[in-house]
């Protein structure tokens, strides 16, 4: 008898979707043909190649944009907030309903594990919808003041809105939920790579009755969010992605009236202090890094551990690792799955080579690799040094860097030595050091003995190079309103 027990495969079926062979955009309520080229859709877990998807061009993007403009003047802007309240909660329960349909969908399109769609991010996106349905005829108390007419904010206009593939359906959520929330009319481009569920929340708008022209989709790739963003009729941007990206869209809009919020990178430090409960820590940095393949703006990329613990946590950071599985994203087993794409995995294989090249020892426990599709095992970089690239440039996959500290304010000093400010971790028995850490700390979350919580009452966003504005909580309304 073996003296570990397998884990018999668990896979949940993909019967539950209907992908079909080619998508077109969706403007004005329906799905209609785009006037540019298309581009295919891949699963990362098998390279199969799953839709042809429309990409939009200029003259797409500015159909889109004219029918969010028609849908705010002639509609919504107009609906009072407790009915537009009644479409955000029509469509948070229908996200529901059909839940485990988009989980599989997003597994398949994005390659991360289904019980992290279906446990992660398919409900938080449901969640933003309930909480923002909440907001919608409560504008006036949410702090944000009234005009000199004494009437309350009122929406901006036209909301334009460019999203990553790390979580598809969930930053859709963050992004279309408050606008419409506030009285926007929204013209969302979903990343070339994850367009699937984007397309099926279209069609969940047109289920709940959403008017036509409220929530427009346009796929494609860098040009078509490109020409969204510069669209003169657009009237707020919002944009999640990479910094480079960001400073991009911050020049091209500057000195527009166009109102921006910017969700950027992040290389977040996770600290860890002697006294902290060893096993939990173990498991928020696990979960901190390898959750979604490290495909996570806010990921704990760098550990850093108190020197006194540091040879005894790294040992059982090990052994935890080497029992985290890699491999089909539907299997309900799997821990990790697939990098999204072959562009991202050379990235990280770039990075991690860099790494060793620099001097810093890497680590992997022993795991199969898929031979087909897109992966890398969970990895750990010791002896890091706080130039290292890898100590300071995102990563955006399943790889950690490990430094050591020795005092408080030396943890401080490192974790604040970065060009971010997205989120941090700390971890201690003590709650006034935590009240000391998180004083001090440049980040805009700051997780305390725990990592990677999110909830739509609760605000997100970064400090430098992580970005501006907020998203959840009424902070998030701010951004969507005049
Ligand atoms: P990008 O910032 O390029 O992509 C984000 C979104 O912006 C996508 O929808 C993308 O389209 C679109 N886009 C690209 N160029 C422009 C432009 N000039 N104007 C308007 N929209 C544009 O991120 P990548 O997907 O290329 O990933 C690159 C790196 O960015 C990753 O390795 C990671 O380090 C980081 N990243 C960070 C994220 C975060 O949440 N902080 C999220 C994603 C990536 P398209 O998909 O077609 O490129």
């Amino acid at each position: 008898m073996p003296d570990i027990f397998e884990y018999a495969p668990a896979p949940e079926s993909r019967g539950i979707v209907d992908i079909k062979p080619s998508y077109g955009l969706f403007i004005g309520g329906d799905f209609v043909e785009g006037h540019g080229t298309s581009f295919k859709t891949v699963n990362p877990a098998t390279e199969e190649v799953l839709a042809e998807v429309a990409e939009a061009d200029a003259a797409d993007v500015d159909a889109a944009v004219a029918a969010a403009r028609a849908a705010y003047d002639s509609v919504w802007s107009r609906m009072p907030g407790r009915e537009r309240a009644k479409y955000l909660f029509r469509i948070a329960r229908i996200l529901q309903e059909r839940g485990r349909e988009l989980a599989v969908l997003e597994s398949i399109d994005n390659g991360k594990p289904i019980k992290e769609s279906r446990d992660v991010d398919v409900p938080t996106a449901a969640a933003h919808f309930f909480y923002y349905a909440g907001w919608a005829d409560k504008l006036e108390h949410a702090g944000l003041g009234r005009r000199q007419d004494g009437s309350v904010p009122r929406p901006l206009g036209v909301a334009g809105q460019v999203i990553p593939w790390n979580f598809p359906l969930l930053m859709l959520a963050w992004k279309i939920a408050p606008a419409l929330a506030c009285g926007n009319t929204v013209v969302l481009k979903p990343a070339e790579t994850t367009p699937l569920t984007a397309l099926l929340f279209a069609e969940i708008c047109q289920q709940a009755d959403l008017p036509p022209g409220v929530v427009n989709i346009v796929t494609g790739a860098g040009a078509t969010g490109q020409a969204l963003v510069a669209h003169p009729d657009v009237d707020k941007v919002a944009f999640t992605g990479s910094t480079e990206v960001g400073k991009a869209i911050a020049r091209a809009v500057a000195g527009t009236s166009k109102k921006v919020t910017l969700e950027l990178g992040g290389k977040a430090a996770n600290i860890v202090f002697d006294d902290a409960p060893i096993d939990q820590a173990v498991e928020g940095v696990v979960n901190g890094i390898f959750f979604n393949q490290g495909h996570v703006c806010c990921a704990g990329s760098r550990l850093l551990v108190q020197e006194s613990v540091a040879e005894e946590f790294l040992a059982r950071l090990k052994r935890r690792m080497g029992t985290l599985r890699v491999g089909d994203p539907l299997d309900k087993n799997t821990d990790i799955g697939a990098i999204n794409s072959a562009e991202q995995l050379a990235k990280i294989r770039e990075l991690s080579a860099i790494g060793e090249a620099e001097g810093a020892g890497r680590w992997s426990p022993a795991c199969d690799l898929p031979a087909t599709g897109y992966w890398f095992p969970p990895t750990i970089f010791t002896g890091v040094s706080q130039a290292h690239r890898i100590a300071r440039e995102e990563i955006f996959g399943p790889v950690l860097s490990v430094l050591t500290f020795r005092t408080p304010a030396e943890a401080v000093e490192k974790a604040n030595n970065t060009p971010f400010g997205l989120s941090a971790g700390v971890w201690t028995e003590k709650g006034s050091r935590i009240l000391f850490m998180a004083d001090r700390l440049r980040a805009g979350v700051v997780w305390a003995n725990t990592f990677n919580k999110f909830d739509p009452a609760s605000p997100f966003g970064g400090y430098q190079e992580s970005g501006y504005g907020r998203e959840g909580g009424r902070h998030g309304l701010e951004g969507y309103l005049r």
